[in-house]
């Protein structure tokens, strides 16, 4: 298909008279940077790619000995280009010669680097990166315990569908219920009690029934973490729109890895490669395009890939190595919960850890009881059930909340004392809500080294003056202070936005945008400061004043 110039100069993160100059030295004919790269073109990038060159070296690069340069781990290939010295354009063009398109904010990965270190004749050392991305994640979702026992097992992934309205969600949780959820057994009629199991090559799947973030970041706010992947859908004929993004940051905000699932790629008008390429200025750069995260083409609608999707969530949930130990105390979350008129209080629980049996006591953070029975997805009565289980839970004296999270104690009076001890210490923290960061607050951090980084969820009433705020907001960075933008968006501030501000302890800043009547709630509750703006200059002026230490603190 054709691309126009600028577009992949866009992709690759270069600046179009960059990538002008790299197709020229590779002999391709282009004009402007709105030219299209047409199939002659094509052709010539093509089997430039498809021939390794990594043997001749730039010219421009004199012999000497080796350089021996230090990478942190997660640096781009212009962060490798800078720390080399050299143009982020000619790291992406000696790795274009080298058979690889891939752009210059992509994470340089070993491979990355030994092409690298081979033109450029330097010898690259990388701190322990595995240890270190282990100690991010660990950060980022301190919710998600190590698992812990003697008698650790690989349990089923939990997945989360997420994505954009309309893009096929639904579509997708129908399709994968209807097709390989197993029949066989007696009793075999679907359940629904908030999550399916499903089995595919043998292997068991749970999938929550409640597509989008607003189950997942509600869960979330309230320290629970089931998810285990998340499926991120994007429909081939839409590509990436807000609410793609929102759950992309979200999934990212918690350290739980993504797959892409392009969807509706039956209809003639989709565009695949599109989709990739949106995504990857979001920092999900395909495999293919030497990044890690995997996208898969499928169509909920005829089943094409849905197997292929299948297959990669159970690799990903292998590169995680997913495991619990059934032997340990019983512990989990309850992910929905209603009062039914015949049976009380009704809760679907997953387990996430040890073997909840039927006649344990089962105490969540509001509510506390003995189990009478536990209903699969297939309406089979079970009498255990072990880690990454979805049962429905009959037994408990009130309905919990979703996101709550449950363990087993010894006694009912055991149970009575730790929730009375459980809303004490609630009435306590909603006596001193945590507070996070404040604009104020920001340069006596930096001053003790505490935060190298404001973090931002802005939000404004067109897309112009987005990108514009960015921009402005960007050059105000400092060798001391880098600007990161969690989330961005056009609309009101919603609770959405608060959500994801708490969990990244960032500040919301909404220019000509207000929040909603929940998302003003929530941001009180959860300490978010949210500052609301009309005047450009003013917004600007109180993020320099604050990264100088000048804000005053009345504001
Ligand atoms: P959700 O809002 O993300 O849950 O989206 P839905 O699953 O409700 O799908 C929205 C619309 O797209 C429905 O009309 C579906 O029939 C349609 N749809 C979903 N997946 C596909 C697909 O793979 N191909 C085509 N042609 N249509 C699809």
């Amino acid at each position: 298909s054709k691309i126009r110039v600028y577009e992949l100069a866009k992709m690759l993160g270069l600046s179009n008279k960059d990538l002008m100059q790299i197709l020229e030295d590779l002999g391709v004919d282009v004009k402007t940077h709105m030219s299209s790269i047409d199939a002659e073109t094509a052709q010539i990038i093509e089997e430039s790619l498809g021939e390794p060159k990594t043997k001749d070296k730039p010219s421009d690069v004199k012999e000497k000995g080796k350089k021996v340069v230090n990478v942190p781990p997660g640096s781009s290939v212009s962060d490798v280009a800078n720390l080399l010295g050299i143009k982020p354009a000619d790291a992406v063009k000696a790795l274009l010669e080298a058979g690889k398109m891939i752009p210059a904010g992509a994470t340089a990965n070993r491979e990355i680097l030994d092409i690298l270190s081979e033109v450029f004749n330097a010898e690259f050392v990388v701190a322990d990166s595995a240890q270190e991305e282990q100690e991010k994640d660990k950060a980022k979702s301190q919710q998600r315990k190590k698992p812990e026992g003697k008698n650790l097992q690989p349990r089923a992934p939990i997945v989360t569908v997420m994505g954009h309205v309309d893009h096929g969600k639904t579509s997708l949780l129908d399709y994968v219920r209807k097709t390989k959820v197993t029949e066989r057994e007696a009793g075999g009629i679907t359940q629904h009690i908030g999550a399916s199991t499903l089995e595919y090559n043998g292997r068991k799947i749970v999938f929550l029934d409640t597509p989008g973030h607003e189950a997942f970041t509600s869960m979330r706010a309230r320290g629970a973490q089931v998810t285990d992947i998340v499926i991120l859908v994007v429909a081939a004929d839409d590509g990436v729109m807000p609410q793609t993004v929102e759950a992309l940051n979200h999934a990212k905000a918690s350290g739980v890895p993504i797959v892409v699932a392009v969807n509706k790629i039956d209809k003639p008008e989709a565009r695949p490669d599109r989709v990739r390429q949106q995504l990857s200025e979001h920092g999900l750069i395909p495999e293919e395009w030497g990044g890690d995260t995997i996208f898969v083409d499928i169509s909920a609608k005829t089943g094409v890939g849905i197997d292929q999707l299948l297959e990669m969530v159970l690799l990903v949930a292998d590169m995680h190595e997913l495991k619990a130990d059934p032997t340990v105390d019983p512990r989990g979350v309850i992910i929905e919960a209603k009062l039914d008129r015949g049976k009380g209080p009704v809760a679907t629980v997953i387990v996430q850890e040890g073997t909840l049996r039927v006649g344990n006591i089962v105490v969540s953070e509001s509510s506390w009881g003995k189990v009478r029975a536990m209903i699969d997805d297939r309406g089979r009565n079970l009498k255990e059930a072990g880690p990454s289980t979805a049962v429905e839970i009959l037994g408990f004296n009130d309905v919990p909340s979703p996101g709550e999270t449950f363990k087993v104690v010894g006694s009912e009076k055991e149970a009575r004392t730790l929730i009375d001890k459980i809303k004490q210490e609630e009435k306590l923290a909603a006596s001193k809500t945590e507070r996070h960061m404040t604009l104020e607050e920001l340069y006596g951090k930096m001053a003790e080294g505490e935060t190298p980084t404001l973090r931002l969820v802005l939000k404004c009433d067109v897309q112009g003056s987005l990108e514009a705020l960015k921009g402005s907001l960007k050059k105000l960075e400092t060798d001391e202070v880098e600007i990161q933008f969690i989330h961005e968006g056009v609309g009101r501030i919603s609770e959405s936005d608060v959500m994801l501000a708490s969990a990244s302890d960032a500040i919301i800043i909404g220019f000509n945008v207000r929040p909603d009547s929940k998302a003003k709630k929530l941001a009180e509750a959860e300490g978010i400061q949210i500052r609301l703006y009309d005047v450009i200059y003013d917004l600007i002026d109180d993020v320099k004043s604050a990264l100088e230490g000048m804000l005053a603190p009345t504001l």
